[in-house]
């Protein structure tokens, strides 16, 4: 909670002092006050057509309640958008726990370059070898120079097996290895890194394609989870990415990263109204503990407070 506080601290700064300043000498919620709060909510990045749907569930509670405070549309505020948030995701926090009926528990992870996939791996290695589970990573991005070096360094620093075939190799051989290599050793959790190139959707689907193919020659059912990750600082940009991954390949959850340092944190809302797919994880930092399992109260709260 701590460590969400401090790296959701650019968004919430920035977006409750403008709350205070659009409400400031108001006594009533006026339609200047929600022009305001439209604002707020789009440079927060929390995207157009989610905004237009806060401020739409706003004006009934003002037409239903008459008079508003800025306290009280503070909260009000909370209570939309936690409430949209729970409609998009009914089952909260996952957390880091896998299906013990699924063994391993095998993770694909894809995202473009850049947006911290790499990282979020090691995390997340990091918090399941923490209880105790064994964890084979693939080195999947065989595309970038040093992410095959980078899941390495990740592997020896956290204690995880890794699988690689060096550079330029091909992504689903080392995805059939991965899987392969947690099935003979009775691993609890598989995860392979793509490499995240966008600039030809087709030959994403179809690496995506393969990948995904390859990996249910060893075992059925797998990948048990497809997890997009996107960097969340570049707000609308993630939103895009978003749209691109989930025509090319089934996603079922998704990582926002570098939560920290920017005040574009309201994508987070965006991308669980516009895509209905769970937003699993949230990465406020560089370091090994900085990866949070996303809970929409707690991320609600953080936000505003
Ligand atoms: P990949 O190309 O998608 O595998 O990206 P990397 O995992 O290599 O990450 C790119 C950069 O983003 C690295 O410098 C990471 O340390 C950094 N990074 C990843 N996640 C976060 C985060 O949540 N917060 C911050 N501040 N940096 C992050």
């Amino acid at each position: 909670k701590d460590n969400l506080d401090k790296g959701l601290e650019k968004s919430r700064g920035s977006f409750f002092t403008q709350l205070t300043k659009a409400v400031a000498g108001k006594s009533k919620v006026d339609d200047e006050v929600l022009d305001n709060l439209e604002e707020i909510l789009v440079t927060a990045d929390v995207g157009v057509d989610t905004t237009l749907k806060i401020i739409e569930r706003i004006e009934e509670r003002v037409e239903r309640d008459k008079y508003l405070d800025a306290e009280e549309l503070n909260t009000i505020l909370h209570e939309e958008i936690a409430g949209l948030l729970s409609e998009n995701q009914t089952e909260d926090v996952h957390g880091f726990s896998v299906p013990e009926d699924k063994k391993p528990y095998v993770i694909l992870v894809v995202g473009v370059n850049g947006v911290g996939k790499t990282t979020t791996i090691g995390k997340l290695a990091a918090k399941y070898i923490a209880q105790g589970k064994k964890v084979v990573l693939g080195a999947g991005d065989t595309f970038r120079a040093a992410a095959v070096d980078q899941l390495k360094m990740w592997g020896e620093r956290v204690g995880a097996d890794v699988i690689s075939r060096g550079m330029n190799t091909d992504p689903s051989a080392v995805a059939f290895d991965a899987v392969q290599r947690g099935v003979e050793t009775n691993a609890d959790v598989v995860i392979v890194d793509t490499a995240g190139r966008l600039h030809n959707k087709i030959n994403l689907m179809n690496e995506l394609t393969k990948i995904r193919r390859v990996m249910t020659k060893v075992t059925d059912g797998v990948p048990h989870e497809v997890l997009l990750v996107l960097d969340g600082s570049t707000g609308q940009n993630a939103v895009i990415q978003a749209r691109e991954f989930t025509k090319a390949t089934e996603v079922t959850a998704i990582a926002v990263t570098k939560l920290d340092g920017t005040a574009k944190g309201g994508v987070v809302i965006g991308i669980s109204d516009e895509f209905k797919i769970p937003v699993k994880y949230i990465g406020v930092g560089e370091g090994v503990d900085h990866l949070q399992a996303f809970n929409k109260m707690e991320f609600v709260a953080s936000f505003f407070n």
